[in-house]
């Protein structure tokens, strides 16, 4: 094919049919060579008679490259049982194919002679190189394991073209990346019109002149066309197919629509190698492990690969949004904010409720000791502060235990809760009634002298006195004492709140000596509070 005078020639300059361009690939300078241990390798496998002793003579002549090999070998990829210490040990392990295809890749990542200024990413290329390759490895190994070694090498070097072109003619492959930008699906028509051949074709003409075997070779031109390989060879076949797709899977990986890719693959799997929906299901789902594996293996730090079923979802969330009118996205968005702002406040009431709970009794409904504590604290130090009076009654229904025998606990539970109920309707609101543990009652009364708070537990007395409980028809009735302390506001020693609770408590003893169902206050020397 003669290029000649196409229209996309650089201005002034004719472009080379694709004999000529590659006469002038390979006669730069910059053109990349493989490295020494690779190409021996290479020449020495395309021999049909080679032993593994000779492999591993060949590779143990790189040192540096050894220790990168044994450590793929001995990492979790393969979690063999016993360490792998030597080349030929792990040729046994893993395969001559396999070590060959760890050589291959090493030496692959290490050819760097890009021109400095060159637009080229070569960091990114290898990054690709590497996805493509593992993905047609993955692709392979539904077919089979040990051909699926040799598809890895040759999806690592199917765009070695690119490379070559980019090192050998760096000003000439700038102006391609240019033209190229953005419309990635169009390399090979835009290399062919500007430069003379495409990256397929150089990158095949340069894997022969290393002795790559037709099996390697062949994948690097066909690629992009599956279907243009005609040959005989079932296994080249099947590697430029896998080649191919493993094009489409990166795309579902990398591009920017992934969902038309996605499609395509899963279409062209099963036409062209026949994969079952189950197999190319699990390609799917592993795809990006198997990326991150790859990487990890090769020492490339790479962003985390994300699985394709997020990158299709999000796919799908951003073609939804781009189907919609202006007008449209903006309902969706303020209906959205609305859902968000509703969800918060509900979230916000879900959370008041639950630190209510945290602080009631779940029997009661009125406030447990733990609340007790704090508004007790909080009210003493406000009444001390402000010289102000407060007060404490505490309440013990009488003989509860023998009540509880005689009617049972069920009956014991519902009468302390209408009990509650009874003292609740009989206090101020400002006033906290807690539970202080069994069938004994807090009230904390802020503002309240001693004498005022004397009235208010007589009230309460009464009240409960007088109370008729009715349970399934039952009426039941109980009596209550009362202990009564209080803290006149005073710059006088102040006691500690603890204090004052066994004040309460020690007048509630007194009501109790004296018969049950009565009121006492502590009585005492102390000039803040009231004597009886
Ligand atoms: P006193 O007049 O001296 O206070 O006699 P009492 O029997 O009420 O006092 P005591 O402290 O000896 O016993 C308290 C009883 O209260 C024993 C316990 O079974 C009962 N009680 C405590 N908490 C609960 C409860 O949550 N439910 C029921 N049903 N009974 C309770
Ligand atoms: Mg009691
Ligand atoms: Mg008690």
């Amino acid at each position: 094919m003669n290029n000649m005078h196409t229209g996309n020639a650089l201005a002034g300059e004719p472009v080379p049919n694709r004999e000529e361009l590659l006469q002038q690939v390979l006669a730069s300078d910059d053109l990349p060579t493989l490295p020494t241990v690779a190409s021996k390798l290479v020449s020495l496998t395309s021999r049909e008679e080679t032993t593994l002793a000779e492999v591993a003579a060949v590779v143990s002549q790189d040192v540096a490259l050894c220790t990168k090999i044994l450590k793929v070998a001995n990492s979790a990829f393969y979690s063999f049982p016993q360490q792998i210490g030597s080349i030929s040990q792990a040729i046994s392990m893993l395969g001559t194919n396999a070590v060959q295809s760890l050589v291959l890749s090493f030496s692959f990542m290490s050819m760097n002679k890009i021109a400095p200024g060159s637009h080229f990413d070569f960091d990114k290329f290898i990054e690709r190189s590497l996805i493509h390759a593992s993905m047609a490895k993955l692709i392979m190994q539904k077919l089979s394991r040990e051909d699926a070694e040799e598809v890895f090498v040759a999806g690592l070097l199917q765009n070695l073209g690119e490379l070559v072109l980019a090192c050998a003619l760096p000003e000439r492959y700038d102006r391609v990346l240019e033209a190229v930008a953005g419309d990635p699906e169009n390399t090979c028509a835009v290399e062919a019109s500007m430069l003379g051949a495409d990256h397929c074709f150089i990158g095949y003409e340069i894997a022969k002149h290393w002795n790559f075997p037709t099996i390697i070779t062949l994948p690097i031109l066909q690629h992009h066309d599956p279907r243009e390989y005609v040959g005989e060879d079932e296994k080249t076949g099947q590697y430029i197919r896998a080649i191919y797709l493993s094009n489409l899977l990166v795309n579902v990986l990398c591009s920017e629509t992934p969902e038309l890719f996605h499609a395509r693959f899963q279409e062209e799997a099963e036409k062209l190698l026949g994969l079952s929906r189950s197999d190319i299901q699990s390609i799917l789902e592993t795809a990006h492990t198997e990326v991150d594996e790859a990487a990890a293996n090769f020492g490339l730090e790479m962003e985390n690969t994300r699985p394709v079923q997020e990158i299709l979802q999000e796919a799908n969330i951003r073609l939804s949004v781009l189907n919609l009118d202006y007008e449209q996205v903006n309902k969706q968005l303020i209906r959205a904010k609305i859902d968000l702002e509703n969800l918060t406040r509900e979230l916000r009431e879900k959370n008041d409720i639950l630190k209510q709970m945290a602080d009631m009794d779940g029997l009661t409904g009125v406030y447990n000791n733990r609340f007790f504590q704090q508004a007790l604290d909080k009210e003493m130090s406000r009444a001390i502060r402000q010289g102000e009076p407060m007060a404490l009654v505490l309440a013990d229904i009488d003989h509860f235990k023998r009540f509880n025998d005689d009617h049972g606990h069920l009956v014991g539970d519902f009468v302390i809760a209408e009990f509650c109920r009874v003292l609740t309707a009989h206090i101020r609101e400002y006033d906290t009634l807690a539970r202080y543990g069994g069938e004994e009652f807090v009230i904390v009364l802020p503002q309240t002298t001693r004498e005022q708070a004397i009235i208010v537990a007589e009230k309460l007395r009464r009240a409960v006195e007088k109370a008729a409980f009715i349970d399934k028809g039952e009426s039941y009735s109980v009596t209550a004492s009362f202990g009564v302390a209080a803290l006149v506001g005073t710059d006088e020693v102040i006691p500690a709140n603890q204090e004052l609770i066994k004040m309460a408590d020690e007048a509630l003893y007194d009501a109790k000596g004296k018969g049950r169902n009565r009121v006492a206050a502590y009585g005492s020397k102390k000039k803040w509070f009231t004597r009886k």
